[in-house]
């Protein structure tokens, strides 16, 4: 199999990575905006070779778009324009508005509009590690308006990996993943930018920051150029979770000022419960 991907970053690189591994891809070809990342990445052998938009669509049997998601918006109506055969695989995090650009075009069959749950805090074809995906769980996005063939044939690929899959549809999937994935990143750089204002010291930082601190404030190491794109698609249902998150902090603020350490200590007890959910 011929794969294309379209944006040669932290989940295209690691995706070429696997691909070429197990054996699903025979050759893996890489298209992208910046010379430097297509150098690294040939440099890292995550593609055999780069090529323009137009010639990796018509050498390869799979393009995979991964790029910035206000990127996707412009890119998808041309790939769709260009693709006979060929299947579309995107990897974007955000659904709606995406699948909304190109519901009336003809080829729309071609897309199958996927969300691998994985990632980092890092990216760049440098950020691209193997076993990024593996046994995690990916989302297969409005499925029905995909051609049989195409959808099979991803299916295929993600059980190469192998990843689980589930189905949602767009709206769905953009009302979850404000819940498990958008808000903790917006948290995180929240979080940042507070001890950031508070502790002027950095070595201070550096020195007492524990693995408490490491772990929550690691999102917040994420590229804006990623997310900001993301919250502005997904702009409607951030708004709704972020209220009730701001209900939740201003929660604790207020039985702080109230000393009433005991109720404090139920809400503590009462979040101890996404143990049950998440080990
Ligand atoms: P990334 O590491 O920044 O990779 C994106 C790549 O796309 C970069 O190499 C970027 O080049 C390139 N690019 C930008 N504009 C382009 C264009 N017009 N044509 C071709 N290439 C272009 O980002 P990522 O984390 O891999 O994210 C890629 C996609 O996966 C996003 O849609 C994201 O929502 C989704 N996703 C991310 C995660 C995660 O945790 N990171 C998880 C699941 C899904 P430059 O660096 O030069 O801009």
């Amino acid at each position: 199999m011929n794969i294309s991907i379209i944006g040669i970053g932290l989940i295209g690189g690691s995706l070429a990575i696997t691909l070429k591994e197990n054996g699903f891809a025979q050759r893996i070809i890489g298209v992208d905006v910046s010379r430097e990342n297509l150098d690294k990445a040939i440099r890292r052998r995550l593609i055999d070779e780069d090529m323009s938009l137009e010639d990796a669509v018509a050498a390869s049997d799979i393009i995979v778009l991964s790029t910035p998601v206000d990127v996707m918006l412009e890119l998808l109506p041309k790939l769709l324009d260009l693709v006979d055969r060929q299947v579309i695989m995107d990897v974007g995090s955000t659904k709606s508005n995406l699948l909304q650009a190109v519901s009336d075009h003809p080829k729309r069959g071609r897309l199958v509009a996927t969300h691998p749950m994985a990632g980092t805090e890092y990216s760049g074809p440098e950020a691209a590690i193997p076993g990024l995906f593996d046994g995690k769980c990916t989302v297969l996005v409005d499925a029905e308006k995909s051609d049989i063939d195409a959808l099979e044939r991803v299916q295929e690929l993600y059980l190469s990996i192998p990843m689980k899959m589930v189905r949602l549809d767009s709206h769905s999937h953009d009302v979850h993943t404000a819940y498990v994935s958008h808000i903790s990143h917006i948290s995180s750089f929240a979080l940042a930018l507070t001890v950031l204002a508070k502790e002027k010291d950095e070595d201070r930082i550096f020195e007492l920051a524990s693995g408490g601190f490491s772990s929550t404030v690691r999102l917040a190491k994420s590229s804006p150029d990623m997310w900001a794109p993301i919250f502005r698609q997904n702009r409607d249902n951030l708004l709704d979770v972020l209220d009730e998150h701001i209900n939740q902090l201003a929660r604790f603020r207020s039985l702080l000022i109230k000393k009433d350490f005991a109720t404090f200590y139920e809400l503590m007890k009462e979040a101890n419960q996404i143990k049950k959910i998440i080990k």
